[in-house]
């Protein structure tokens, strides 16, 4: 066998473990989600074609290899092979926490957006905050000081009951525990290079003409009723 017909059968062999394996989780498998808009439409501010690869790419690749993790962990408990769990834990918390962070962040946007909220989540901005200015420069701030690939987002903390700012490292790493995601912003490289280049804080700004604040007052209401039963916050 030359070398030419033995790459294509390895990755022959590949794709029909990775095809077996996916089957496994067919029953209830994590999918990509529709976007609200066509990818042309968040244009000056995000290109058509990076919404493209961003959508139709990154983040279809993050949903797919959840998928797989998930067959591979169950492949694992019916072998009684954990030699690779730790990697599988891993690829599971960073493909999963992706899928759901690009998630949040269609939806954070819309094409006519921008403006500031108002209601529950504009008192409560400025209570943990002090202004939506404040807030407005500490989040853009936190998505420009990330190092290396990661997100900034707007968490409401439910054990303090308070609004909070984060980095959030690649997908999932560095985030209080509890803290759910209600607005982020995606500083990974494949958001924004194609278009803005090393300008990064300039995409950051521009996505402040984008934000769906209906959305972040939804999410905001839905997870104020959460109560993770954690003693020692504000009102344990
Ligand atoms: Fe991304």
């Amino acid at each position: 066998m030359n070398r030419k017909t033995a790459t294509r059968a390895f990755r022959r062999k590949h794709i029909t473990r990775e095809t077996s394996l996916l089957k496994a989780v067919s029953a209830r498998p994590y999918t990509l989600p529709e976007l609200d808009y066509d990818f042309g439409a968040l244009e000056p501010h995000i290109s058509g074609r990076i919404m493209e690869l961003h959508h139709g790419k990154h983040h279809a690749g993050y949903v797919k290899n959840t998928n797989l993790t998930i067959a591979q962990l169950e492949e694992a408990r019916a072998t009684d092979d954990f030699t690779r769990l730790a990697a599988l834990e891993h690829a599971l918390a960073f493909n999963l926490s992706g899928h759901v962070l690009h998630s949040i962040f269609w939806k954070n946007m819309t094409p006519k957006g921008g403006g500031r909220p108002d209601g529950a989540l504009a008192r409560a901005i400025d209570a943990s905050f002090g202004s939506f200015e404040k807030f407005r420069r500490q989040l853009t701030e936190v998505a420009s000081t990330i190092m290396g690939s990661g997100w900034a987002a707007l968490v409401w903390e439910p054990v303090g009951e308070r609004l909070i700012a984060t980095q959030i490292h690649d997908h999932q790493s560095n985030l209080a525990q509890g803290g759910v995601p209600l607005m982020v912003i995606d500083a990974w490289e494949h958001a924004y290079y194609l278009q803005y280049q090393n300008q990064k804080t300039v995409f950051f700004e521009a996505l402040w003409h984008l934000w769906n604040w209906k959305d972040v007052a939804e999410r905001f209401a839905a997870a104020g009723r959460l109560d993770l039963l954690v003693p020692g916050g504000a009102s344990g």
